[in-house]
């Protein structure tokens, strides 16, 4: 029988099998990485919360 299982990687959605696939559900340890977010050692950065400035004046309770 060849009952080959596709699906579409995540990432990509390029359609792969599972069979003999060590990236699986992923077509390419490329896009397993993309997933994981292992390429953020790569240069790329999420921006944190930037914190609000205080600039402005409470008003006084005079
Ligand atoms: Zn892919």
């Amino acid at each position: 029988m060849n009952a080959i299982t596709t699906i579409k990687c995540p990432q990509c959605r390029k359609e792969i099998t599972l069979a003999g696939n060590p990236y699986r559900p992923f077509c390419s340890q490329r896009c397993k990485m993309i997933d994981l977010g292992t390429w953020a050692d790569e240069g790329y950065r999420i921006p944190g919360e930037k914190a609000p400035e205080s600039g402005d004046e409470e008003p006084g309770d005079e």
